[in-house]
């Protein structure tokens, strides 16, 4: 029940679900990286783009969840 007022909660004020989630581990939810997606993406950010991951672990670059550098406009989503 609290996880869930929690929940609720972060959606409506948090744009980036990466602070819920990374609030509540050990559940089983996958989130998928999302890049800015134009030329300004750094290379380490491109590498990670759509990839899908169960929330924790690594992303191809070594980063579990942005941003991974300064001035990164990348968000995680929850998927599935
Ligand atoms: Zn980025």
């Amino acid at each position: 029940m609290i996880l869930k007022i929690i929940h609720h909660h972060s959606l409506l004020t948090c744009p980036l679900p990466t602070i819920l989630l990374t609030l509540i581990p050990g559940l089983d939810v996958k989130v998928q990286w999302l890049t800015a997606e134009d030329d300004l993406v750094s290379e380490e950010c491109e590498m990670n783009d759509q990839e899908v991951r169960e929330i924790g672990d690594e992303f191809p670059s070594g980063a579990t969840e942005p941003p991974q550098h300064p001035n990164c406009r990348c968000v995680i989503l929850k998927v599935g």
